[in-house]
């Protein structure tokens, strides 16, 4: 793991020197994190960037992950359809599943945090112990919950209300609630081994290694095997630029433990791609970090095709390599993408097809949106930028209403 100082270079030396100011005020508590896998997605991915630099800074911070089955992960997988405003039959059974693991949670999870900090909604009923301690309670939604499925949101809305505070990543997923919101965008590692510069000779070992043609341009998306993706959307959308300009797809992603719906997809995607030798469909292991890089900087636009999108981390990663984006213009992804200024957004199948097309056939114009892209994430989503925004936040828990002097 990079020490801090090694970001430097990225944010000044201001930056550091107030995360050891801040940190120095937090120190006396400890900040439990809890969510649902260890790996995969994007939750896990800066869970995993941010709780070293935290234990750095001697900051107390640590990091649980709930039990569930597969019954749980197909509900809560539909829950969080359902929040993303997708059409989803939810019956009182799912709801019994979700509050009986939840119970079972609460029994076996040893809660001893100063800040308990629940991420999405899988372990979000945790917050019924509130009572018994004396923690603060914290809710991190990283869901587009702008338009949420009533049935979902009325059943998690109790659990919600007894937080102290809840977390958005953008001012139009905030909804009306009781309580404090505080507004705080996700982040990428500039020094993770998915983001970090890497050599000619790794990024083309990468390429051969996945059967990849050294000469024709690549189009990839990473994203897990998730139909909010739309990999399906891709791949119409290629075929149509493929009529064009002779250019090779990449789709890759892999799973997640809380995600049981991958499978299904990543099957009908080979099956869609199947037949046509320019699409790979690359179905990886997680930590396959430089192999993610790898594929990233190689790529001569990156897509991002999502239906729904929180964030997507994704679209910051290709951003801070400098590559040219098209990406649909939802959720997070409008707070990354300038249109025309730091990669083209788009609303429709031949709407991505064109804009794919216009930048494979305008390598000048690419290449500036590129720069602009890997210049926007510089300023505001870097790790420190968000580390620096938790640690405010868990000491505005404790000194409401008051100015805190650094
Ligand atoms: N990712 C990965 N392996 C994969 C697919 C995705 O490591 O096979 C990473 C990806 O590089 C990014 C994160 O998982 O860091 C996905 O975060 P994002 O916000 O884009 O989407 P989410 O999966 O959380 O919906």
């Amino acid at each position: 793991m990079p020490l801090l100082k090694e970001y430097e270079p990225f944010t000044g030396p201001q930056t550091i020197e107030e995360l050891y100011l801040l940190a120095e005020k937090t120190r006396p508590r400890v900040i439990q994190n809890i969510n649902s896998t260890a790996v995969g997605g994007g939750v896990a991915e800066i869970l995993s960037r941010m709780l070293p630099l935290m234990q750095e800074l001697g900051v107390n911070a640590k990091w649980d992950v709930i039990k569930g089955g597969e019954k749980f992960f197909k509900v809560t997988k539909k829950f969080h359809n359902a929040l993303h405003g997708k059409s989803e039959e939810i019956t009182q059974e799912d709801f019994t599943v979700f509050d009986e693991a939840s119970e079972m949670n609460r029994k076996s999870m040893e809660l001893s945090g100063d800040i308990i900090f629940i991420h999405d909604p899988q372990p979000i009923a945790l917050v019924l112990q509130k009572n018994s301690l004396k923690a603060k309670w914290l809710w991190r939604c990283h869901i587009d919950v702008s338009n949420p499925d009533p049935k979902v949101w009325n059943f998690l809305r109790p659990f919600i209300d007894l937080y102290d505070a809840a977390v958005f990543s953008a001012q139009a997923f905030s909804p009306e609630l009781p309580i404090r919101q505080f507004l705080i965008t996700p982040s990428i590692d500039p020094l993770s081994d998915k983001n970090k510069e890497l050599s000619l000779v790794t990024i083309e070992s990468v390429l051969k290694k996945f059967n990849l043609d050294l000469e024709k341009p690549i189009v990839t998306q990473v994203s897990r095997f998730d139909y909010l993706k739309d990999p399906l959307g891709v791949i119409e959308a290629f075929e149509m630029v493929q009529r064009h300009t002779d250019c090779q797809l990449v789709l890759v992603g892999g799973t997640a433990t809380d995600d049981p719906e991958s499978t299904e997809v990543l099957a009908k995607t080979l099956d869609r791609a199947s037949g046509n030798p320019d699409i790979h469909v690359l179905a990886i292991p997680s930590g396959s970090d430089i192999e993610i890089n790898a594929l990233q900087r190689a790529s001569s636009v990156v897509v991002q095709k999502s239906i729904k999108e929180g964030f997507g981390l994704t679209v910051a990663e290709a951003l801070w390599k400098g590559r040219p984006v098209v990406a649909s213009a939802v959720g997070g992804i409008t707070l990354q993408v300038v249109h025309k200024y730091s990669g083209l957004l788009c609303h429709s199948i031949e709407g991505t097809a064109h804009s794919i097309k216009q930048l494979l056939q305008n390598p000048e114009y690419a290449k500036k949106l590129g720069e602009n892209g890997r210049e926007h994430v510089r300023q505001n989503f870097l790790l420190t930028r968000h580390l620096k925004e938790y640690l405010l936040l868990f000491l505005s828990l404790f000194h409401k209403g008051e100015i805190i002097y650094l």
